[in-house]
């Protein structure tokens, strides 16, 4: 997968190097370019905002630079034999990113990111990619960032783990939080290791039982429990087919 990421902040997507995103970058699995917006700002002062038409508080992202750095990207993506772009746009008024998206996302081969600053980029911008390929526009959760650089990184860490290969064992996303089959799109439960007894706390005896029935009802128990108490709205979305009478009774 090749991701192009647009900023004025080059540096705050110096994450991706670190842990499962670099890895997969250095395995050659990701692809990442990361580019400075001001590289197509040409007045002195390498201006990439200027004042909202209407008025107001706040600054708007000038469409001319975003124009330019998205031609160029595409350009350099398309010579180099990347197809199907996909345009993301982190903002708070964007669909609420999930994990189905990031399931969604993680199938197309070529995601461009353009994280604003300010009040946000100029609406022609997203027009006119819009008309040449899929934008998603998403919000990582109903709160305002400075930026969208901190966006990029959750949705890349969150398609980069369902790529094939990139987790070291492929069936660990299975039983995730949020995912659909076997947990129904409820939150995890809780989840235990060694040492058997620590400070006096001990572990529920069904994880040692070796019964693998038992132990998979308890997580379904579990998990039903957690979402009922955190995200009652997953209960009502969940997938029945994925629960037994008894779970369904709780
Ligand atoms: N005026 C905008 C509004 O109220 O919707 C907020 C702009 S915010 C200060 C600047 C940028 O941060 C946004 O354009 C977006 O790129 C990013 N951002 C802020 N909150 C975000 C969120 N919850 N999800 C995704 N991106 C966000």
């Amino acid at each position: 997968m090749r991701l192009d990421v647009v900023t004025i902040f080059p540096e705050y997507l110096e994450p991706l190097n670190v842990s499962l995103v670099g890895k997969a970058r250095a395995r050659g699995q990701l692809n990442v370019h990361v580019h400075e917006l001001r590289t197509w700002a040409y007045d002195r002062h390498n201006t990439v905002d200027d004042t909202p038409y209407g008025g107001g508080p706040g600054m708007v992202m000038k469409t001319e630079p975003w124009g330019e750095a998205l031609d160029s990207v595409l350009a350099d993506g398309y010579e180099t034999g990347s197809r199907a772009p996909a345009l993301i746009v982190p903002t708070p008024s964007g669909r609420p990113f999930t994990q189905e998206l990031a399931v969604e996302l993680s199938g197309r081969p070529w995601l461009i990111f353009a994280p604003a600053r300010y009040e946000g980029i100029d609406r022609r911008v997203t027009d006119e990619y819009a008309a040449r390929m899929p934008v998603y526009e998403v919000s990582i959760g109903d709160y305002v960032l400075a930026g969208g650089e901190a966006a990029v990184l959750v949705v890349t860490e969150a398609v980069a783990r369902l790529l094939p290969g990139v987790l070291g064992n492929a069936e660990s996303h299975r039983d995730d939080s949020f995912a659909p089959g076997a947990m129904a799109g409820l939150l995890e439960g809780p989840v235990y290791t060694k040492p058997p007894l620590w400070r006096g706390r001990d572990i529920p005896d069904v994880l040692l039982s070796g019964h693998h029935g038992k132990i998979a009802r308890w997580r379904r128990d579990e998990a039903l429990k957690r979402t009922a108490a955190n995200r009652p709205d997953l209960i009502e979305r969940c997938d029945p087919k994925g629960l037994d009478k008894k779970d369904r009774e709780m």
